[in-house]
Formats: structure tokens, sequence, C-alpha cells
């Protein structure tokens, strides 16, 4: 074990910007409610007048603390919302995320009051989207505000970047990304839109996983045969996709495909001690989904193997008779839906194409099989010990007095990859959701002091990224 270590006591941020956040602090708060009362959902395409007011509420704030270049940008679907506040010569420049579209609100009868007339009540905000993500807009808002309001600037340059279809795919923004990509140039970007751990402990997202999504054929003939006339002489497709879906996983839960685990970027003794610090619960874990058992790749633990290690899963499989009793044939064809989740460095067409090869070389004689790649997204990895990560761990620490957990999620946001391969981004991901704040879900929340300090962590997390190499 590690040695334990006393939590450091929160240091104040700088006291004229405290006492700016102070004397806002009502007008903050009613602006989030202002912002939650707009019902965002992208989703609907009855909302789509609420996407161009809610992006041009962001807007006209941004216009407000100076920032140049507002635009609330237009894409196939929803727009985008663009600005810069570019006062630091010579000092990085950040590219700043946040979603302002929200999930819909059904099912309705679940929510304990009306989601788009929000309010607080007991130290919490409550009404869609509070928390997923325009708490951390108006979090990121209020910092410009305070820095104004005591005459300076953000020690940093910023590039603003508010996205409108991120809980409906995010199909607009990667064409936006293509179109707009000298406008984006950065050293770094920071994605407010993601929380805290369980207990609500101070964490920052490390790692995103990617997808290989694939679907394998096995034909045989135009039409199913007789399995009295033909059985014995000609190949099975169904039996011929069980023993190559077999062959892609051994018992082990390693995946056989040659190459695939090539180039994974290894776990280093700092980040599986940082899994550790998460102290997972295994057993709570299993009991809350429930199955019977957890299982995986042999060596790995649990929160390892769902989060920092690649895996493959059938998603569907399908053919012949599947009526009820018997029908004596030999389907025509079989077939199989194959994910595969990556972690950094794994390359979706990378991947998809080893898994191809290897179906190749172990389809049986007498069928006919082809694999054929759906989609890919790329996975993410900001390292524990990348000078932005650090940075970010300085000012949570700094403004909670403790340390950080750092955590690698097994699934994807879709902005991460574009950032980070597209862009070329370190990604930092800081978001001050508690895990329990029933985003997606009916009477989703926001802890106020959560909403407080975290205002205070971007404060900090400016000036500490003055400081990242370039
Ligand atoms: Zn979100």
């Amino acid at each position: 074990m590690t040695e334990t270590h006393a939590d450091p006591e929160p240091q104040p941020i700088d006291p004229a910007i405290e006492a700016a956040l102070q004397a806002s602090q009502e007008a903050r708060s009613a602006a989030l409610l202002d912002l939650a009362r707009i019902p965002s959902i992208s989703a609907l395409p009855e909302h789509a007048p609420d996407m161009v007011v809610t992006a041009e509420w962001i807007a006209e704030r941004l216009r407000r603390v100076g920032a140049t270049d507002v635009e609330v940008s237009p894409t196939a679907l929803h727009p985008i919302v663009y600005g810069r506040i570019h006062e630091a010569p010579d000092a990085p420049t950040i590219l700043l995320y946040c979603h302002y579209d929200v999930q819909p609100a059904d099912p309705l009868e679940l929510w304990e009051t009306a989601p788009f007339e929000p309010f607080v009540r007991d130290g919490r905000f409550v009404g869609r989207g509070v928390a997923d993500d325009k708490g951390h807009i108006v979090m990121h808002l209020s910092v410009l505000e305070a820095l104004r309001a005591t005459g300076r600037a953000p020690a940093v340059n910023l590039t603003f970047v508010f996205e409108g279809e991120e809980e409906y795919g995010s199909e607009s923004l990667y064409t936006w990304i293509e179109q707009h990509r000298d406008r984006l140039a950065a050293d770094a970007a920071v994605i407010s839109d993601t929380g805290f751990f369980e207990g609500n402990r101070p964490a920052i997202t490390v790692g995103l996983r990617g997808i290989m999504y694939a679907q394998i054929d096995v034909e045989l003939s135009p039409v199913d045969l007789h399995s009295g006339m033909y059985g014995g002489v000609v190949g099975n497709p169904a039996n011929a996709l069980a023993g190559i879906i077999a062959a892609l996983k051994g018992p082990d839960g390693r995946i056989r495909i040659p190459g695939f685990y090539d180039d994974v970027v290894p776990l280093t003794a700092e980040e599986r001690e940082a899994m550790v610090a998460l102290a997972f619960d295994e057993e709570a874990f299993r009991t809350g989904i429930p199955v019977s058992a957890l299982v995986g790749e042999a060596g790995w633990t649990a929160i390892e193997r769902k989060g920092a290690r690649p895996t493959l899963d059938v998603n569907g499989m399908w053919s012949g008779f599947q009526g009820e009793g018997a029908k004596t044939i030999i389907p025509a064809h079989a077939h199989a839906k194959v994910s595969t989740r990556l972690v950094a460095n794994q390359q979706p067409r990378a991947v998809f194409e080893a898994l191809r090869d290897y179906v190749a070389e172990i389809a049986p004689p007498g069928v006919t099989v082809r694999t054929t790649f759906i989609h890919g997204g790329e996975p993410s990895l900001t390292p524990i010990d990348h000078a932005a990560t650090k940075a970010a761990a300085r000012s949570i620490r700094a403004v909670f007095g403790v340390d950080p957990l750092y955590v690698r999620e097994g699934g994807s946001i879709p902005v991460t990859a574009a950032f980070d391969h597209t862009l070329g981004l370190p990604v930092v991901l800081l978001g001050f959701m508690q895990p329990a704040s029933n985003a997606h879900a009916p009477n989703e929340w926001l802890d106020v002091d959560n909403f407080e300090r975290g205002t205070r962590t971007i404060v900090r997390l400016w000036d500490e990224l003055a400081s990242l190499p370039r």
C-alpha cells in the first residue's frame, strides 16, 4: 500500500473573485433556473425553436463578458454556439465544450414537479438539464462574469463550443469541426459534461472507451435445405457461425484475434493504483444488476475490465427456424452483430480488419463468410501524469481539499474522440455532477454546493492551465 496522507486544506481563491462570486450568488442561481426553463430537447423536432432560443441565450451572455466572434453557427440540425476570449498573449489556448441540449423529460408521471419549471430546494437545483449539462454552462459563464467584475481576463485564451446535439448523437458536430478547424486551434480541450464518483467524491475522467461494430454473415444457399436430404454432405451456416464466435474469445476472457491487443497502451502502476483507490465494490455492482457472477479477462479487476481493458461481445445473432416445434432444415444463412469496446490506442478500422481477416481464416469450408464494418468510434485517454490532467487535479485539490479520483469510463462521449483525434488535443473531462443526479432520468438535480465549488474550481483551472507547456 502507498503511504496514507492527510487531505490538504482547501485554499481560498483570489479574494476579489470570491467577493464577486458571493455578490452574484443569487444572479447565478437565477441564471441556471432561467436556462433550465427553456425546453431544449434536441431529439424532438417541435423543440427546434427552443434550441435556437437557448443558443441565443448563451451567445448573448458570451457577448456580455466580452467574448469576440460570437456566433450561433448553423449546422444540419441544431446550431453550435461559438465564441472566444483571447486576451492572454503567449498563454495557452483552451477549447471549452459544454452542451446546451437536454434529454426528453418523459416519463413525465415520474417527475415530482414539472421538468421545465426548475427550482432550488434542500440545497439542490431540480429540473431537466440542471446537472447535464446546463449547470456547467452557467458555472463557466459565472467565472467569466466574476473575472470581468474584477477587471480581469482569463489567464488562458478561451475558445467556446456549446453543442446542441450531444443527447442526440452529435451528428452535426464532426462536420462542423472539420469546417471550422482553423478556428478551433488550441493546446488542450476542457469538456465539462461528467461528474464525481460514488459518494460525491471529486473525480476526473481520464479515459473513455471507443467502439468497433461489425456484422458477420454466413451463407450456404439461396434457400433453407432439407436436413434429411443434405445433412452430412453440406455445411451449416449456424454451426459455422457458432464455431467462429466461439473462437473469438478464450475461456480466459482473452480475445483471440491476432494483433487485437497490439496497440493497447499498458496501464501504469500509478494508474492501477488509482483504480484501486476507487474502492469499487464488485459485489454491490453484481447484485445491483443483478447477475449470478462477474466474469471477464483473467488477471484484471472488474473496474479495470470495464474501463481500461478492451472487450468483445456478440450483440445479437439469428439463423434458421425460430418458431415453435421442429422444422428439419439446414439454414440458408446465419448472422451475428459483434462489437468491441476499445481502449487507447486501438483504432476501430485496424481492429475491424484484424477481425475480418481472422474470421476468414477460421471460417470452415462449405459456407461463404463475410464481415462488414458498421461503425467505429475512437477511444481517448489523457494520462494521469499529463500536465493538463495535473492542472485539473491541483484545481480540485485547492477547492475541495481532497485529491481527485481518476476514472476510466467504459462508454464514449463522441466529442472527446473528435477533439482528441480530429484536433489532436489532450482532453480534460472535468464536471461536477453527482453520480446520483438523475441525469437523463426524472427529478434531475444538481447539488448547490457542487455548483458553487465547481465554479471556484474553474476559477483555479484557468490559472493552473496558464502554465501548460505549449
Ligand atoms: Zn451531458
